[in-house]
């Protein structure tokens, strides 16, 4: 319990309003959108919102010397329990840091602090012609800040890869409150270990991350959306593999399968013929329309040869939104459908990406489960959502069975078991599995070096 000393000493850090200790504010910190049942719920003894660096690394050092746990927070659109405070102590929201300190045209980089919405940094840097290109389909309510912590991916990453392919340095508080700063504007830097990557998809349980450097590539001049309608799941797998194969790198590659397709139809009451096994949505972009027709066409006649029903090639920018907002809303078309829901997200070479999907639906047969599927299907991350009622302990049962085999699955392929939403809460009771009693040992030490009082984040992980 934090005493009242201390919190005396918060509210002098970050002036009183911004320590928060009603009920109903710490029940609201207790939560993330992972749905994990926490009973009784996970609340902090207190919320406490910095609004600068200054003030963080002061919360820091006052948590440190007192053995306070500390849980960092964005946007609370984590997926695996991340910014839950399991241990109690401060809830660190990093909402009220949402500055972008500067543009670097020349340079084409971009600095913000972590409470910036993702979107807002993209749209902030397109306004100059500037392209940040990691979207996380959570990216109109997620923090930058959270997104470097989880490593988050999105649609763009099959061509454009991952949150840490654009980190190029990051200001960090570490548990003590010292403040560090990893890598910088020179591109070749390989000046000490490469810091930068070990904070990125830490989770935070190294340190805080203050303010993040990235990375911009030029906007691409055009766009365009495709969607494929298809009977067989199978032939749909085959035309993103053919179609990567032959030399089409679309930004991205998208796949619901008939679940999730149908969870849509009834969320936006769309009638979707009830025969189609599989949509794709492909967005590919290039410099003229010559290139963009050309990729069109190589990916229909690709599709055609795989016995697609439809193809959708969007005619209008408003076409190609309402094909995305399909795919955007499909979390929470798919969390509508039952009370309680499984998503995990596990990520295989994309060669095995049908045969995984095949495993899925088996697993699905063998325990009487709802199993709804859809993906990064161009990287090979997929995100099978069991969906059930938790109130039914034998159902129970049989979800954790299923989720069970379906790492295992992952595993044998040769996947692992998070392609971009990290271990959190959720998988630590798997991560052994993936990465050996060595390679977890290795984490902890790294952990023990950093954070010794083990305030940051505790309980996660492993
Ligand atoms: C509908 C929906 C769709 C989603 N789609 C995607 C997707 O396509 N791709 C994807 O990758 N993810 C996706 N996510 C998951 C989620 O949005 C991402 O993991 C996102 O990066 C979390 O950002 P956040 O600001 O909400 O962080 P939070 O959930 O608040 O925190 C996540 C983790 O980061 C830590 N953290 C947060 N801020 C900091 C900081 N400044 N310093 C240190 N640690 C910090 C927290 O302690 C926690 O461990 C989706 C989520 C939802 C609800």
């Amino acid at each position: 319990m934090v005493s009242d000393a201390i919190k005396k000493q918060l509210c002098a850090i970050v002036g009183a309003e911004n320590v928060l200790d009603a009920d109903l504010d710490r029940f609201g910190y207790s939560y993330d959108s992972s749905f994990v049942p926490l009973i009784p719920p996970n609340k902090p003894d207190l919320v406490v919102r910095p609004m600068t660096t200054a003030e963080v690394a002061a919360v820091m050092a006052l948590a440190h010397a007192n053995t306070i746990p500390v849980t960092p927070r964005g946007a609370a659109s984590g997926r695996t329990g991340g910014c839950i405070p399991l241990a109690g102590g401060i809830s660190l929201a990093l909402d009220r840091m949402t500055r972008i300190l500067e543009i670097d045209e020349q340079n084409m980089l971009v600095t913000a602090e972590p409470g910036v919405r993702t979107i807002d940094l993209y749209n902030a840097c397109a306004a100059k012609d500037l392209f940040y290109p990691p979207d996380p389909a959570s990216w109109k309510f997620s923090t930058i800040g959270g997104n470097v912590a989880e490593n988050a991916g999105g649609m763009r990453a099959v061509k454009y890869g991952v949150t840490n392919n654009y980190v190029m340095g990051l200001e960090v508080v570490l548990a003590d409150g010292t403040v560090i700063n990893t890598g910088g504007k020179a591109l070749k830097n390989v000046t000490g270990y490469n810091l930068t990557g070990l904070f990125t998809g830490s989770e935070g349980t190294l340190g805080v991350i203050t303010k993040v450097l990235l990375r911009l590539i030029p906007m691409p001049k055009m766009r365009n959306t495709l969607q494929l309608m298809f009977p067989a799941l199978d032939n749909a797998c085959l035309t993103i593999h053919k179609m990567l194969q032959s030399g089409v790198t679309p930004a991205a590659a998208e796949l619901m399968d008939q679940t999730s397709i149908q969870a849509v139809a009834r969320h936006r009451h769309l009638v979707i013929d009830p025969a189609i096994e599989a949509c794709v949505v492909i967005e590919i972009d290039g410099e003229d329309t010559e290139s963009l027709e050309k990729q069109a066409h190589q990916i229909e006649a690709i599709a055609h040869s795989f016995g697609v029903a439809e193809v959708r090639i969007a005619a209008s920018v408003q076409e190609a939104e309402d094909i995305w907002s399909i795919r955007r809303g499909l979390s929470s078309a798919i969390g509508a459908m039952a009370p309680n829901r499984f998503g995990e997200d596990i990520s295989v070479p994309r060669n095995e990406f049908p045969a995984v999907m095949r495993r899925i639906r088996e697993v699905a047969a063998k325990y009487n489960l709802c199993i709804a599927v859809y993906g990064h299907a161009g990287d090979g991350n997929l995100h099978p959502s069991v969906l059930c009622d938790l109130s039914r302990p034998e159902e129970a049962e049989r979800v954790h069975q299923a989720i069970d085999e379906i790492f295992a699955a992952a595993l044998d392929a040769g996947g692992t078991l998070s392609g971009e939403h990290g271990i959190g809460i959720t998988k630590k009771g798997y991560i052994a599995n993936a990465l050996g009693n060595a390679g977890v040992n290795t984490l902890k030490t790294i952990k023990q070096s950093l954070d010794p009082k083990g305030i940051l984040n505790p309980g996660k992980i492993w």
